[in-house]
């Protein structure tokens, strides 16, 4: 038995193994709904224990290594300071300040 229990699982291949519950030989996840080590269409048969061991995995992991898509903070500062650049392009501060009398 040599479970991981770092991250590196989501994205590592391993050598494919007999899964625990249909005993198809494929590459297993340790999702099942106790841990055990199960095969993509069985994880998927019982979505939600697999959601969950994942959630729980990822609770316990310390550095989840996630390749794809993956929001840093850095990327969502970027992404606010475009957003706020656009706007001032839009409505520029100085014409939306000409209205302070209310006349029509
Ligand atoms: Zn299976």
């Amino acid at each position: 038995m040599s479970q991981r229990i770092d991250a590196a699982f989501i994205i590592e291949r391993e050598q494919p193994q007999q899964c625990d519950f249909c005993g198809a030989i494929a590459e297993l996840r340790p999702y099942g709904p106790n841990g055990e080590a199960i095969c993509f269409p069985c994880g998927m048969k019982n979505e939600t224990a697999a959601k969950e061991q994942f959630r729980k995995r990822l609770g316990t992991a310390k550095k989840p290594k996630r390749r794809k898509r993956q929001p840093s903070q850095k990327h969502m500062d970027d992404v606010s300071r475009e957003m706020e650049l656009e706007y001032e392009r839009q409505f520029p501060p100085e014409s939306g300040s000409v209205s302070s009398g209310g006349k029509p």
